[in-house]
């Protein structure tokens, strides 16, 4: 009798046991972070159960060029004006984007902001953005409830994840030439041109903290430096386009700002002219000298230039 109540305290220690190993990675796996890029300035940030998108662009229209950009040589694809009706590539969304939460918008150019009422629609996400980028959203019918409109100063708890929405400014385009206090108006209505998806309306940068991780993203290349500093990213979306070099020591005070930040991943550093098929490495060549910034003003951060759609999964943090 005694022998048999042993034998099955062993078998019942053994099988918890086993069950506690078990299920050990899978609430590991619940937490991992996983990043992906998606072009231009867009990201997805998921933990397989919450979906968060950044600046989601990848129509990758052959728009018009930004100030001091140009069309991809040869591109034979249909040539977009701005008083062209704002057509986002509805195929190559879809064949990428399955869900999202929510939608995180920095500023209202259409390398951000046109693909993102096909999104919110289809996904029924909900879109923090500017009021610039929530009047653009209405013109196309997202529902009321679904946008959080935000002018930076915000710190919102979202279930998983909590965001703190963070004043910003433009890329210094066209050789700081670039200015514009264009905002969407209310009251439009779909179908827009490019033109009326591109009043810049104010930008945002966004601080994502999300198990463990807190992961500052630009939209852009410039910051407000009373406002990141002292934060402390792990993971810092960068970005790393030409019109950086307009900015003194754009690299070393962020670095020194944010406390050298673990990992930096380069954002808006391709041409967002080209489709995905397109090489890019002009734009690869050219972006080696912020890696050379990164690692030069902080050693030992780990800077990681992403590759379309791959999968950057973040160490887990013990909680
Ligand atoms: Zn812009």
């Amino acid at each position: 009798m005694m022998k048999s109540w042993l034998v099955c305290f062993v078998f019942t220690v053994t099988v918890l046991t086993t069950l506690a190993t078990q299920n050990q990675p899978t609430a590991e796996k619940n937490n991992q972070v996983v990043l992906k890029y998606l072009g231009t300035a867009g990201w997805e940030i998921s933990d397989g159960t919450m979906t968060i998108l950044i600046d989601p662009y990848l129509s990758r229209i052959n728009g018009p060029p930004p100030p001091g950009g140009h069309p991809m040589p040869g591109d034979v694809r249909r040539a977009f004006r701005w008083d062209d009706v704002a057509t986002p590539d509805i195929a190559t969304i879809d064949s990428h984007i399955q869900r999202a939460d929510f939608v995180l918008v920095t500023h209202t150019h259409y390398d951000h902001v046109l693909d993102v009422p096909h999104i919110a629609l289809k996904t029924g996400a909900a879109v923090i953005g500017t009021e610039s980028t929530e009047n653009v959203m209405r013109a196309y019918g997202v529902p009321e409830e679904k946008l959080i409109t935000v002018r930076g100063g915000e710190d919102y708890q979202f279930g998983s994840f909590s965001l703190k929405v963070i004043p910003s400014i433009h890329s210094p385009l066209d050789h700081k030439r670039y200015f514009s206090s264009a905002t969407a108006p209310a009251g439009m209505k779909a179908p827009l041109t490019l033109e009326q998806i591109h009043p810049e309306g104010g930008t945002l940068a966004y601080l994502i903290r999300f198990h463990g991780h807190q992961i500052l993203a630009f939209g852009g290349m410039n910051y407000i430096e009373r406002e990141v500093a002292g934060l402390e990213p792990d993971v810092a979306l960068i970005g790393a386009g030409v019109s950086r070099k307009e900015i003194y020591d754009y690299s070393g005070r962020l670095m020194r700002d944010l406390h050298y930040p673990a990992i930096v991943l380069p954002t808006h550093w391709d041409n967002f002219l080209a489709p995905y098929s397109a090489s890019q490495q002009p734009a690869l060549e050219a972006l080696q000298s912020f890696v050379q910034e990164i690692v030069a003003a902080s050693p030992k951060t780990k800077v990681i230039v992403p590759k379309y759609f791959e999968a950057i999964p973040l160490e887990t943090v013990a909680k």
